[in-house]
């Protein structure tokens, strides 16, 4: 199958978020099976052009219809961790991608847009009709709309559009003046609440609301969380879109790159080891109460790694930190915020334990000490309010450090209670509690910690399982095909 992937982001060359790892992990799985598989991204001033192999300009004037008139651009090709891109470089005064930064700009709006008109524009002056043009998130949600509602006229009947979406949070909210800068100009056909206008504002557009209308297919990151946006009010205003398309909404898990995430090889920490050989996981453990000049006793050590952000569940968190300790624990957090009340906060909570010989709170962003977290801890705490997938607790289980977590999206689909899940004991991986607050915590916590006290042979196969547990690009890499199957001509 032809697959073409439009995105703002992917990891690691233009890496924000989770968007970007998923647009990497599952096109090199693609790839892998045998699909042929391209990327359109921007060419940002600040992409990370040492990841970048055989980077070439392929076309050099190339025009793309804005604002009444014609932007020039140049197409660039080359390849990222093996996987073919073209970076769209538009030559306009206000220099889209040249403001050292992938978002944040007043204009994002319009310099999305332009990325996904300028995609569908190449694809077609290319004589291009890939199978699938898969779109992510509000920036590349009008690609559908210039697709359908402009190309198909010109002949591009072939591709078809799958839209992911990663998270409804942010879905692309404008003034209707965008439709006349894209070329969109039957504004009483897109100004209709069954079309690109927001169903709560009538003066606004939205478009991820127009990258469901408009797509063939609609997926989110997670079983659980598709239920959640449709019917349980988590889709900040887009349940009634989602259910008129219900039929052609699911979820899909994302999958963690297993080659990079692993225990076995992984050389950012100090011990190697597999599930054969977990009881060397011990030595991690050491190793990170030795850095962080924790008490080096076989306390259970429990981990939370993530944005400072209300959404994981803040108050739980600094709630755990004492709950743990009490029990006779030890906690280490990994953390930071780009709210500078909360950074604050935390920051305060860091130097108030500061002495502590069995806390201790880094505040900031490390990857590689992210990884020896994972390795050294006994448990990852993952108390979200709401969690579209979440990838921590699948990188915990990769390397056996026991999840305990809150029932909720991605959560929910891939951490199965140790004494009341209904799935049998082999697919029991860790500790859950339903209830978002204290006393629900504490019902999981206390558990994990008491278990890990008293049964530590227990403990031991709990993290085995943990370990076994396939969370890589293989299955969810299937669901996306079976999902392009459905769609393609
Ligand atoms: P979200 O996308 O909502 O932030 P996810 O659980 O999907 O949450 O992904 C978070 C990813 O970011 C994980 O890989 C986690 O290890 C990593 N991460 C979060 N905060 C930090 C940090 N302070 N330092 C290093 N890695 C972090």
């Amino acid at each position: 199958m032809d697959i073409v992937h439009i995105t703002a982001e992917l990891t690691p060359v233009a890496k924000v978020g989770g968007l970007g790892d998923v647009v990497a992990g599952l096109s090199a799985q693609h790839q892998k099976m045998g699909e042929s598989v391209e990327i359109i991204l921007p060419k940002y001033d600040c992409l990370l052009y040492d990841q970048i192999d055989d980077l070439e300009m392929i076309v050099d004037d190339f025009k793309v219809p804005w604002d009444h008139g014609m932007v020039d651009c140049a197409i660039w090709k080359g390849k990222v961790h093996g996987l073919s891109c073209l970076f769209i470089d538009p030559k306009s005064d206000e220099g889209f991608f040249h403001r050292n930064a992938v978002y944040g700009q007043v204009d994002d709006i319009q310099r999305f847009a332009f990325m996904s008109r300028a995609a569908i524009e190449y694809l077609w002056q290319s004589d291009r009709q890939p199978d699938i043009i898969h779109c992510h998130d509000w920036p590349s949600a009008l690609a559908p709309v210039f697709l359908f509602e402009i190309y198909q006229q010109l002949g591009m009947t072939r591709s078809r559009v799958c839209f992911t979406i990663h998270n409804f949070k942010h879905q692309g909210l404008t003034g209707r003046d965008l439709l006349e800068t894209t070329g969109l100009h039957r504004q009483d056909y897109f100004c209709r609440t069954d079309s690109l206008l927001d169903s709560q504002n009538p003066h606004v557009l939205n478009l991820t609301k127009g990258g469901i209308v408009f797509s063939n297919f609609v997926t989110t990151v997670s079983p659980s969380h598709a239920i959640e946006v449709m019917d349980e009010e988590q889709g900040f205003g887009l349940e009634p879109v989602l259910q008129t398309h219900r039929a052609k909404f699911t979820g899909i898990l994302n999958g963690l790159d297993y080659d990079f995430f692993n225990p076995f090889t992984d050389p950012a920490i100090d011990i190697n080891y597999d599930a054969d050989s977990i009881t060397d996981k011990a030595n991690n453990k050491l190793a990170l109460q030795k850095l962080f000049s924790l008490n080096e006793e076989n306390k259970p050590l429990v981990a939370f790694i993530g944005r400072l952000d209300p959404q994981k569940g803040l108050d739980l968190v600094e709630h755990a930190i004492q709950q743990s300790v009490q029990l006779g624990a030890q906690f280490v957090l990994l953390g930071s915020s780009l709210d500078p009340m909360i950074q604050k906060h935390f920051k305060s909570l860091s130097n108030h334990y500061d002495d502590s010989q069995d806390i201790h709170l880094e505040i900031g962003f490390n990857e590689s000490l992210s990884r020896q977290i994972y390795a050294g801890s006994d448990f990852m705490l993952v108390p979200s309010r709401f969690e579209p997938c979440g990838l921590t607790q699948l990188l915990a289980m990769r390397y056996g450090s026991v999840p305990v977590v809150r029932e909720t999206g991605g959560l929910a689909d891939t951490v199965f209670d140790v004494d009341y899940s209904k799935y049998p004991e082999s697919q029991r991986n860790g500790f859950v509690f339903k209830d978002f607050d204290k006393t629900g915590l504490d019902s999981a916590l206390n558990r994990a910690i008491h278990c890990y006290q008293t049964q530590p042979q227990r403990y031991l196969e709990i993290s085995r399982h943990a370990m076994l547990c396939d969370y890589s690009w293989n299955q969810p890499a299937q669901d996306y095909l079976q999902v392009y199957q459905s769609i393609v001509h």
